[in-house]
């Protein structure tokens, strides 16, 4: 009966999720900063130039971007004049979940050039309506990136095949249209019951479940799905443990988006 079950969650594990349009609420837009704000005062550890370079790259055009929820903007991407910081919420977590979250995070910044910083757990719960901005747990600045490992219990939306769900909300400085908006606050949800039925079952669990997590922080970073079955970023996985020619073209650029101090 268990063996059942495992076997059960191994064949449907390849789905995704892609992030729903809560995750990517529009955030008020940003002013100085006053107690009681609801985005922090601008340019917090903005660099004057993109602290990395993403990799050449194939020139692959297999990746979709997210849709910009604004017209004539091209696409949407994190600032890279300045660090991602991530934290992680660590109950439930898969034996070594720890490892393949850094491993994941290390392979999202080769790939985009983006740097990440980790600023160690959180007791933060995932959340549809997560704040972008949260001075009282996080200090005056953007929400880092919140990395949970849950359960479908505490996240509806892990409910049946879903392996895992990921996103970033987005922010634009008031007042100026032509200024990009900005990718902000991202937020991983993985079924850990899943995944850790994925890693006892499975040869190349570990593998699998690293690449779900890799999968998930593309959509952080602002990739959607794709239909080629070859890239991490198809919505089923097929066997594909690394970031592929089109998901590299598609992290590459947006980890050259512009640098926006004004946020
Ligand atoms: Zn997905």
């Amino acid at each position: 009966m268990q063996f059942k079950t495992v076997l059960g969650i191994a064949l449907v594990v390849c789905l995704y999720f892609a992030p729903a349009l809560f995750d990517r609420v529009i955030l008020p837009v940003a002013a100085p900063y006053l107690p009681g704000a609801k985005v922090p005062p601008p340019g917090y550890e903005a660099s004057s130039s993109p602290l990395g370079t993403p990799p050449a790259t194939t020139g692959s055009t297999a990746f979709v971007l997210q849709e910009s929820p604004k017209e004539g903007q091209p696409f949407v991407a994190y600032d890279p004049c300045r660090p991602i910081h991530y934290v992680v919420r660590p109950d439930n977590a898969v034996q070594g979940g720890d490892i393949l979250v850094r491993e994941a995070i290390a392979a999202a910044s080769q790939a985009s050039g983006l740097q990440f910083v980790y600023d160690g757990t959180t007791t933060e719960a995932p959340a549809d309506d997560r704040q972008a901005f949260q001075p009282d747990r996080y200090g005056k600045r953007w929400a880092p990136v919140l990395i949970a490992w849950s359960t479908p219990a505490e996240s509806p939306g892990l409910a049946g095949d879903v392996a895992g769900n990921g996103g970033s909300g987005y922010a634009q400085a008031p007042g100026q249209p032509l200024v990009p908006l900005v990718l902000a606050a991202g937020q991983v949800r993985l079924d850990a019951p899943d995944l850790g039925g994925i890693i006892a079952s499975r040869p190349d669990g570990t593998a699998e479940v690293r690449a779900i997590i890799m999968h998930e922080l593309g959509h952080v970073l602002g990739l959607d799905h794709v239909d080629d079955p070859a890239q991490l970023m198809n919505a089923k996985n097929m066997g594909i443990m690394d970031f592929a020619a089109g998901d590299r073209a598609g992290l590459a650029l947006l980890g050259a988006g512009p640098c926006v101090p004004q946020l």
